[in-house]
């Protein structure tokens, strides 16, 4: 028997990468087929439960932390007065959890196209939804490319794309029309931040994406970058784009870190997180 097809694990293949990550497995403790994708959920030997989407990783009980609090913090941390925040996607709340630690954050409307993502988050990881009770939480059912295209213009400070990888529903959430929409929803000084894959793996995707961001009229974009042990590489990004043009500048408050209560971000890995190692600082840089 090969590796990946030992019995008792989860691997997920990358096949045109030629890797493959696999967790030890305890049970298959649900599986279901929706108008949208396949979802599992497995629990593991040592990653708590897992949540796997069309096959791929989504999340894990173990190491969640480093995803959602890097999703949310450094851009919420990096905008005067976030006070009305998105989360397209997004739908296991772990994001939307971390962004409503914020008080600054007076609303914040997460819009998941897949509404069974959201009730088994709530059955097998209720410590990311936590929050979801929050009078100034709002969950939206829905395609997210369509909620932010009706969106008001100039009407949210903080867009988080917390998306599946660019496939099927989620393969608009990359393009350029969705881009140019966002730039419209946001105000003056307002961030997207999108998740952007594995550095390693999916450095030509990163690029892809500055790039539409750019020509989409966004003034400045950068990349964070951040460990994700069960994700391709296990090492992951984030592209934070600038409505408008300008020194991106971090509310670095000890204090006000100190109440996010975060394991892995804080005043040194925001700062770590947009220091960028050269073969890619080198390919997402500004063409001249
Ligand atoms: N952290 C994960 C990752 O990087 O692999 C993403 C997790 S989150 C569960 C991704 C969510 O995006 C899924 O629940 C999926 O249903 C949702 N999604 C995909 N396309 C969408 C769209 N067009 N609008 C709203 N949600 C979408």
């Amino acid at each position: 028997m090969s590796a990946a097809e030992l019995q008792g694990w989860f691997t997920e293949k990358v096949e045109d990468k030629g890797v493959a990550f696999s967790l030890k497995l305890g049970e298959h403790v649900h599986g279901e087929t929706t108008p949208y994708q396949r979802i599992d959920i497995y629990s593991t030997a040592s990653f708590g439960y897992l949540m796997a989407i069309d096959g791929c990783t989504m999340v894990s009980s173990r190491d969640n932390f480093f995803y959602h609090e890097m999703m949310a913090h450094p851009a919420l941390n990096s905008h005067p007065a976030p006070r009305r925040v998105a989360v397209i996607g997004g739908g296991d709340c772990g994001t939307l959890n971390e962004v409503l630690k914020h008080p600054q954050v007076e609303r914040a409307v997460q819009i998941e196209i897949d509404e069974r993502v959201t009730r088994l988050a709530e059955r097998y990881f209720p410590e990311l939804c936590a929050r979801n009770g929050d009078p100034r939480a709002e969950l939206v059912f829905g395609d997210g490319i369509a909620w932010i295209k009706s969106a008001p213009p100039a009407s949210l400070d903080v867009i988080v794309v917390d998306s599946t990888d660019p496939v099927g529903p989620a393969e608009g959430l990359f393009g350029r029309r969705f881009y140019a929409d966002c730039l419209c929803a946001l105000d003056g000084g307002g961030l997207l931040v999108q998740q952007s894959e594995s550095p390693l793996l999916h450095l030509d995707l990163i690029v892809e994406m500055h790039r539409f961001m750019r020509e989409s009229g966004f003034a400045h974009t950068r990349l964070l970058h951040f460990p994700q042990p069960v994700y391709p590489s296990g090492w992951w990004s984030a592209t934070l784009a600038q409505k408008t043009p300008g020194p991106l500048t971090a509310r670095i408050d000890e204090a006000a870190i100190a109440k996010l209560q975060t394991r892995y971000y804080c005043a040194a890995t925001h700062g770590a997180a947009f220091a960028l190692p050269p073969f890619v600082a080198g390919a997402v840089a500004r063409p001249e």
